[in-house]
């Protein structure tokens, strides 16, 4: 196997601009693809011509751009600064001005467009294109009251329907559950159910068979006093949240869709996954799970929670679905843990973080290797997708077993998501779209995470200079030779030319 430490980068839109292929045939294109051009090597990451054989240079070259953009911490300031404030603002033309630049700029890098079209064509053109699967991810703001959820479920119904109209196993659609069930009552949930934990005389009359949410290693004392129970409104709008979810669910059974349910932050997280396991427990009776949750492994409970959910799932026949990732929320966590004066729930180093993660994934192959559960590896981070990989070629694990996915976000780790599917595997890019003002939080995470000369894109930086670099000597080398070789046929000809007196 060979794994090169210059990662290439971003699969701009542009690039994702074609017809439909039908799946099959789009699978076999990249699977003969593979048989060809990859004699030996589980995964290479070296070869970025091959990588990139896709992607125009114009294309490649704007994404430079953005990325070496974001990399400058000044201007990340100034540009973050500017979109918090005009989100904040009534001003119009301010409104006109700033949107209207991130539009154009991070908004067209990071993701598929506003509108459901234009998602749909982005998934259509990158699945035609490269072989790469797309998660769609609707920018929605997180819901006050019901009237925001039912809004919210109509949109997240549209989506799917959409998707269901695109190539067969091109896609598969994530939600949030703070979309769907006012943010106040997942809070006053999460704090029962982490109440129940610490007292397991606790009752709580609303609570189905379910899962364990939470465990010895959970951090309890974010709940520490005694909660005042659900109120009969409070139980019926809980009903109705988790009728919500079963209602976008069924619409992902019916066109056998996978539904990713994302992880968000501790304060509503135990009621995120209580409405995940009881999804899981109405949809996961069938090897392939229908709906995934979410494991943020830079929380210190996270294996514990995970060991426990799977040996119930296990014991009563639910696959159950996790997506891996390390976790977004790190300043909202460490914001929370000091207002109320307790350490934070998040590791203390990032290579616990890194250490976590790692075992998860190797917890999950083994699963997976014995024909438990499924798991999606969401990350850009090299050692652990090598880490991963050798570990599924040990165990057995066919690189084209739908239980083994791997998941970057669209516009980062693009020569890694390329590799894998070079080599074999199932990769999923996430494509968030809608209007730019509601995806202004996600496009604030990735301008943090791509902050400073050292970020996360430092690599698909490198790789992508080399790329283009390259493609600039080709285009050049092959110029110089088109004109030596027109000039030596002119040269020939001169003599007749001269003897007959034409011109052009
Ligand atoms: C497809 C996909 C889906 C995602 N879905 C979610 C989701 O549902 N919920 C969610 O919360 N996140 C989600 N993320 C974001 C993810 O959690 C990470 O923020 C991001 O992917 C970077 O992590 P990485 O695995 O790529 O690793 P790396 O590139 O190695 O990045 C390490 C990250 O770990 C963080 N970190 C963790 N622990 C520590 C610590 N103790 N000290 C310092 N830094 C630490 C840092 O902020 C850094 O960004 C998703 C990511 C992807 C690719």
């Amino acid at each position: 196997m060979t794994i090169a430490t210059k990662i290439p980068a971003a699969i701009p839109r542009t690039f994702l601009a074609r017809s439909l292929a039908t799946a099959s045939s789009v699978t076999e294109k990249f699977q003969s693809a593979s048989a060809a051009e990859a004699p030996s090597p589980a995964l290479d990451l070296s070869d970025t011509q091959r990588l990139f054989a896709s992607v125009p240079t114009s294309a490649l070259l704007r994404s430079l751009a953005v990325l070496s953009a974001m990399a400058a911490g000044p201007l990340v300031d100034l540009s973050t600064g500017l979109l918090r404030a005009t989100a904040a603002s009534e001003g119009r033309l301010l409104r006109a001005a700033v949107f209207g630049a991130a539009r154009a700029t991070v908004n067209r890098h990071f993701c598929a467009g506003e509108g459901v079209e234009d998602a749909s064509h982005a998934v259509r053109a990158m699945w035609h294109e490269t072989g790469l699967r797309s998660i769609l991810d609707y920018g929605m703001e997180d819901a006050e009251d019901g009237a925001a959820c039912d809004h919210n479920l109509a949109g997240f119904q549209r989506v799917v329907e959409m998707a269901s109209s695109l190539p067969p196993a091109s896609t598969s659609v994530c939600v949030k559950i703070t979309a769907l069930c006012p943010i106040s009552l997942l809070e006053r949930v999460s704090d029962l159910l982490r109440w129940k934990q610490k007292d397991p005389s606790f009752h709580l009359p609303w609570r189905t068979h379910s899962f364990p949410v939470l465990c010895d290693s959970s951090p309890l004392y974010i709940t520490p006093s005694l909660p005042a129970p659900l109120t009969e409104a409070e139980e019926l709008e809980l009903q109705v949240a988790l009728q919500r979810l079963s209602t976008i669910c069924k619409q992902c059974q019916e066109s056998n869709i996978a539904l990713i349910i994302d992880a968000e932050y501790s304060s509503v997280q135990p009621a995120i996954d209580y409405f995940t396991y009881s999804a899981s427990q109405e949809f996961n009776h069938v090897e392939q799970p229908i709906v995934y949750g979410t494991l943020q492994t830079y929380l210190r409970d996270s294996r514990e929670r995970m060991v426990n959910a799977f040996q119930a799932a296990e014991n009563e026949g639910v696959s159950l679905g996790l997506k891996l990732v390390r976790g977004a929320y790190l300043t909202r966590e460490s914001k929370l843990a000091s207002s109320l004066g307790v350490s934070s729930p998040i590791h203390g180093s990032i290579e616990e973080t890194h250490r976590c993660f790692n075992d998860c994934a190797a917890f999950m192959l083994q699963k997976v290797g014995r024909g438990h559960g499924a798991v999606m590896l969401a990350t850009h981070n090299v050692e652990s997708v090598k880490m991963t990989v050798t570990k599924a070629e040990e165990l057995g694990i066919r690189k084209d077993d739908q239980k083994l996915q791997f998941a970057q976000l669209m516009g980062m780790a693009d020569g890694l998501s390329l590799g894998l599917r070079n080599a074999g595997f199932q990769v999923s890019k996430y494509v968030p779209f809608g209007p730019v003002e509601e995806v202004i939080p996600y496009l604030l995470r990735r301008a943090e995470e791509n902050r400073g000369l050292l970020s996360t894109s430092k690599l698909d930086r490198q790789l992508m200079r080399f790329t283009t670099f390259s493609n600039f000597h080709l285009l050049i080398k092959s110029n110089v030779l088109l004109i030596l070789s027109c000039s030596k046929h002119l040269t020939s000809k001169l003599p007749c030319l001269i003897s007959t007196g034409r011109s052009s």
